[in-house]
């Protein structure tokens, strides 16, 4: 049985820093899939495809393939065939559990469908933190028209830290040369271009009903200045029990704080 509890919240990020510098935030992601990859356990995350340029979700089962799903994609992500993979590896391997990390919406889709095939028990769900997620296609149409001016696009991120979490840098890599797509973010970070239902998004409230959400401390270096790294820092949000044990299990590769929902400005 899954009992929720009263919310918990915690400052984090990973120990090993090359892992922190290639996440978005603190590394949480990184954190909690590798519990479950190093048991022989799998993850369901989202991928970006460098071929239509979408993001979908993938089972995953080692760590090489968890990585191509490190970092923010700016832009909503497909289920794809998910449900119905998820389920057949749920039939397959009785005695394992899976870990989904997704947005709000799509680990709510995810938790109601593991309760009615009856696996909820077995799926860890974890929910990220999200202000909105552009049309798909906004951001297909932009990356087919920079791959016409600079070539194919080989690597894309949104929130590089070379200059730091609070100044990330968001460029593709094309024709074998960096190129910054800040009018992509600045449309995205003006929320101009949010799918219509996240401006009446029901999951953007601390009480949640996964197990657990992370995303962004932001305002971290105002509320515990002597815990913030200019590197990245995650918030985590604890809901239920189980939610509880899996950040007891990940504390080891974790520097960590408890915390609370005054000091994290969301
Ligand atoms: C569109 C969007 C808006 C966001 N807005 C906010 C915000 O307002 N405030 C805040 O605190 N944090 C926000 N975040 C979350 C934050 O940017 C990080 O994604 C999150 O903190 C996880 O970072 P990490 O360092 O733990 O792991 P990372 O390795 O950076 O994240 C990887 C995880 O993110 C998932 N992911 C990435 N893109 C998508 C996508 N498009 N759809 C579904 N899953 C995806 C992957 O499946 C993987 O599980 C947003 C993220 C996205 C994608």
């Amino acid at each position: 049985m899954i009992t929720e509890v009263k919310t918990k919240v915690y400052a984090g990020r990973l120990k090993d820093r090359a892992s922190l510098l290639r996440s978005s935030s603190g590394g949480a992601f990184v954190a909690l899939s590798d519990c479950f990859l190093d048991n022989g356990d799998a993850v369901v995350c989202a991928v970006y495809n460098y071929e239509d340029h979408a993001t979908e979700f993938q089972l995953i089962e080692n760590r090489e393939e968890r990585d191509k799903s490190i970092g923010s994609k700016y832009m909503q992500s497909k289920p794809g065939k998910i449900y119905k993979i998820a389920e057949d590896w749920l039939i397959n391997h009785p005695e394992k559990r899976l870990l989904f990390v997704g947005m709000g919406c799509q680990a709510d889709g995810f938790r109601k469908f593991a309760e009615m095939k009856g696996f909820r028990e077995r799926v860890w769900i974890v929910d990220i933190i999200c202000h909105g997620s552009p049309s798909p296609r906004l951001w297909k149409e932009y990356a087919e028209s920079a791959e016409k001016k600079y070539g194919k696009i080989t690597y894309l991120t949104f929130k590089d830290k070379r200059n730091g979490w609070k100044a990330p840098a968001a460029y593709v890599t094309a024709g074998g040369q960096e190129h910054l797509i800040k009018d992509y973010v600045k449309v995205f970070y003006n929320q101009c271009a949010l799918r219509l239902s996240c401006y009446e998004c029901p999951y953007a409230t601390t009480e949640r009903k996964t197990d657990m959400t992370i995303g962004d401390f932001w305002h971290i270096e105002e509320t515990i200045p002597d815990f913030y790294d200019e590197k990245g820092n995650s918030i985590f949000l604890i809901h239920t029990d189980r939610g509880e044990q899996l950040f007891e299990t990940v504390k080891v590769k974790l520097e960590y704080r408890l915390s609370d929902t005054k000091q994290c400005w969301q």
